[in-house]
Parts: C-alpha cells; sequence; structure tokens
C-alpha cells in the first residue's frame, strides 16, 4: 500500500444532488471520522460518484490484473465475502475448494503421479514468491548446516526483469540479489549467465514464466539442463522456483508442449497470479511445491480444523474466501476448454495489434505476443521529435492505458510501450485503439521540431503489475 501521511486539513465532501441529507452530507469530513454516519443511501451515492474519478479498468492496457468477470461470478464473491480462509474449523467447505484448487493447479502443471504436490492459496503472487523464497532458503540453510558450511551469505539469482516482490524478497529476508543484465535481443534470463552467477550459496534460481517487461518465457528447460550440467561438474545442487504469474495459466492450454514445470525435476516450486490470467478479481495467488518436502516443515504453522489441526503456510492470517471460491468457479465453468478459449482469444487479439503496430511505420516490434498476450514495441531509431512516451501520453488522453518505460541494465537505451491483452478485450476494441493510434501517429509523425523535453523523456518509474 502507498504509505499515507496524515492531512490535517479536511475539506468537506460536495454534495450529492439527489441526496436527501444534504446538510449531514455537507459536514461531512473527509480525514477524520465524522460525528454521526450518514444513511446507507447517501453514503453509497457520495462513494460510488467519487469513485467515477478512477479510470476505465476495460480500456487499461497496463496491467496484467483481471478486470472483468461474469456476473455470475462477482454475485457468487459479494455472497461469500464473509468468509474467512483462516478459519479452517468455521468454514471446512472453503477450505475444501482451496484444496481442489491447489490439486487442480498440480494437474495442470504436471506434478508427477508418483510425487505428492503440497500447495496454497495466498494474496497473490508477491506473497506466494515469498513463500517459495522461504522454503529455497530454508533448505539450503539445512544442506550447508549438514556439511558443517557457514550460512550467512545466502543469495538468489535472477534476470533483471524480475517483478519487484523478488526485490523485496532479497531486502525482507536478507538474502542477496544477483541479477543477470539484458544483453542486445536477449531481454530476460539465459542459462548460461545464470549458471555463472551460481555458487554453493546460492539457494536457487528464479525464472519467470512471463516476463513483465515484454511478455516472453524464460527458457526453464534450457536453466534446469545448466544446471544439471553444474551439479555433475562441480556438485552444485541449485532448484528452481518458477514465478509463473500470469504464464502459469496460460502455457498449459496455449503452449502444452513448452517444458516449464513438474516435468522438469529442477523445478521445486511454482507460484502464479489468480487475479491476473486465473480470471479472478485481484486478491488471489497460488504456491505448489512438488513435494512435502520440498517444504520445509519449520515453515509450517497449524491452525484449527475440525477439532484437529491443519497446517497452513501464509504471510498473513486473515483473508476472504471469496477469492478462492471465485477461482474455483472459474474453474468450474470453464473448463480447460474454456481456459483455451479465453487465452487464445486474447493472444489472437495480441498478435493481431502487435502485427497492424508494426505496419504502421515507426514503430518497432520487441516481442510479438506469441508466449504472453502481451508485447512491447519501441520506435525506430530515426525518430527523433517524438518518444513512446508521448505516444503512451496521447492515448491516454483517449483513455486508453498503454504505459512507456525504459529498459534496465544492460539495455537502458531501449525504450518501449506494452500492451498487456486480457479476457474482454476484443477485437472491435482493438480496431478502435489502432484507428487512435494511427491518428496520433501521424501526427506526431508531422511535427518538424522535437517536442519539448525530450532530453528528459526518460521516465522509468513503473511499476510493473
Ligand atoms: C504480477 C507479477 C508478480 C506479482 O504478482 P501479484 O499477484 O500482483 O502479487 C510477480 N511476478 C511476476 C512475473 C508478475 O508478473
Amino acid at each position: 500500500m502507498p504509505l499515507t501521511t496524515q492531512r490535517k486539513h479536511s475539506p468537506r465532501q460536495a454534495m450529492p444532488e439527489t441526496a436527501e441529507r444534504r446538510e449531514e452530507a455537507a459536514e461531512l469530513p473527509l480525514h477524520r471520522l465524522g460525528e454521526s454516519g450518514l444513511d446507507g443511501q447517501t453514503a453509497y451515492e457520495l462513494i460510488s460518484s467519487e469513485l467515477l474519478l478512477d479510470g476505465q479498468a476495460r480500456l487499461n492496457l497496463a496491467t496484467f490484473v483481471t478486470t472483468y468477470m461474469p456476473s455470475t461470478a462477482a454475485q457468487l464473491m459479494a455472497e461469500t465475502a464473509d468468509k474467512n480462509m483462516i478459519d479452517k474449523d468455521e468454514y471446512p467447505q472453503t477450505a475444501e475448494i482451496e484444496s481442489r484448487c491447489v490439486n487442480i493447479l498440480a494437474t495442470m502443471w504436471n506434478s508427477p503421479d508418483h510425487e505428492q504436490a503440497t500447495g496454497c492459496s495466498t494474496t497473490g503472487s508477491s506473497e506466494a514468491c515469498m513463500l517459495g523464497g522461504l522454503a529455497l532458503k530454508w533448505r539450503w540453510r539445512e544442506r550447508m548446516q549438514k556439511q558443517g558450511k557457514p550460512t550467512d551469505r545466502p543469495n538468489l539469482v535472477m534476470g533483471i526483469n524480475v517483478q519487484v516482490c523478488w526485490e523485496k524478497f532479497c531486502r525482507y529476508w536478507d538474502v542477496e540479489p544477483r541479477q543477470v543484465p539484458m544483453e542486445g535481443d536477449r531481454f530476460h534470463l539465459g542459462a548460461e549467465e545464470a549458471v555463472a552467477l551460481c555458487d554453493e550459496n546460492t539457494i536457487g534460481v528464479v525464472a519467470i514464466l512471463g516476463s513483465t517487461f515484454d511478455g516472453s518465457y524464460e527458457p526453464v528447460k534450457e536453466i534446469a539442463d545448466a544446471l544439471d550440467r553444474l551439479e555433475r561438474e562441480r556438485g552444485l545442487y541449485i532448484p528452481i522456483h518458477v514465478d509463473a504469474a500470469s504464464g502459469g495459466f496460460v502455457a498449459p492450454v496455449l503452449q502444452p508442449e513448452i517444458e516449464w514445470d513438474f516435468r522438469l525435476d529442477r523445478v521445486q516450486s511454482i507460484n502464479a497470479s489468480g487475479h491476473k490470467y486465473g480470471l479472478v478479481y485481484p486478491g488471489v495467488g497460488w504456491a505448489v511445491w512438488r513435494t512435502e518436502e520440498a517444504l520445509p516443515r519449520d515453515l509450517v504453522f497449524d491452525v484449527n480444523y475440525l477439532g484437529g489441526h491443519m497446517p497452513t503456510f501464509a504471510l498473513n492470517f486473515s483473508r476472504p474466501g471469496s477469492e478462492v471460491i471465485a477461482q474455483y468457479y472459474m474453474f468450474t465453468t470453464l473448463g480447460r476448454d474454456g481456459y483455451g478459449r479465453v487465452m487464445q482469444g486474447a493472444s489472437d487479439v495480441a498478435q493481431y495489434l502487435a502485427s497492424e503496430i508494426a505496419e504502421i511505420g515507426p514503430y518497432r516490434l520487441v516481442s510479438q505476443g506469441k508466449d504472453l498476450p502481451v508485447f512491447a514495441f519501441g520506435l525506430a531509431p530515426e525518430v527523433e521529435n517524438y518518444s513512446v512516451f508521448d505516444v503512451s501520453d496521447r492515448l491516454r488522453q483517449r483513455g486508453w492505458l498503454v504505459p512507456a518505460y525504459t529498459f534496465p541494465k544492460n539495455r537502458e537505451d531501449l525504450s518501449v510501450l506494452r500492451i498487456v491483452v486480457r479476457a474482454g478485450m476484443t477485437r472491435e476494441m482493438a480496431d478502435h485503439l489502432l484507428d487512435y493510434l494511427r491518428e496520433q501517429t501521424k501526427f506526431l509523425q508531422s511535427l518538424d521540431t522535437p517536442l519539448p523535453d525530450q532530453a528528459k523523456a526518460k521516465r522509468t518509474a513503473f511499476s510493473h503489475n
């Protein structure tokens, strides 16, 4: 959450036009609790009118997070908002549904029959990544202690394109992040580059299935093969955690032939965001370990469950059950076919957009939307009068949120726009976006002097969600 600093000035809220109790509404202080409350209808109108100032979620092509669910799903969520996920004793059926979801995911991620995958729901991939990282750290420490070696310098190897949650993991749990920079046309982690950073203090390698920078999948199998060689040659055992925040729901239906999951022995754990391509509104993620042993017992706490105990692994305690129930609803109503249709639809729209944008003239594709339904594109080097940031600003004037950002080390020279196609983005919407982009590009191309601020047109502070 953004940290909020207290504001002393407390202006009154504007009066709602239709409110019956205008006077009370006019007295409502914003930054301290009012002496008395408003009636529900007035409060509803005030708050829902204020929220009109938020963006149009369906036009937001910046986020990976779900902005559309069928109305029956929204209804089911509203009906189950009172269930507390942690209270397994009071809500055993919700616990059962969580367990079914974990099983569904373990199967989707090709957990072998002879192994017993173990997992849980979380608030999102960030929490799931923390849990995955903690398990890696604990297991590394056990290995080192057994050999009588020091355990004070753990490190984690990853690409520089990781989502911020991995930097958080490293800072919060005292692990040195070792990041492989980008190089040339390699915009994510490479196998040899990962291995080169590994040593006996490496708790694991994080591979990303669906980089937020360009939507590309990292070569998990190549990384696993390279780590197999490292183990054969130098005796170093280094496990992989796959951050499949987006790809965990996409690859199993669109690219089932890609081996990135529990088919690879070295993959010890996987996370995904239920609220991205899992198609649920924000608040749910998943973490699955390949076996019970991959998850140190030490990290697990018990809660009451029908007079007995149930093991849990979480950073949070209380949390709504509705998110998990909504995930189960989506699994139930779509099935594998349905997920396949939705992802294929998004992928078709993404690839259509990418190919049309490549035709406009000044744009150069960095990716084509062939892995995740996500692609990035920059401007040809000869374009000097405007930048991708100007294009982003112009799209925003029409309500389209298409973020622009600069790539990290060693491709700081590359600035791109990125489009994330999600369920609910239709071909018609894509055509509207293309028409508007063509029109704006034509105008920008017609400039005969640079727009102001081209020197400053480096804005890197974009948080990849
Ligand atoms: C979105 C994302 C995260 C963080 O996920 P949340 O569910 O928003 O917490 C982590 N890793 C990757 C690769 C992501 O795309």
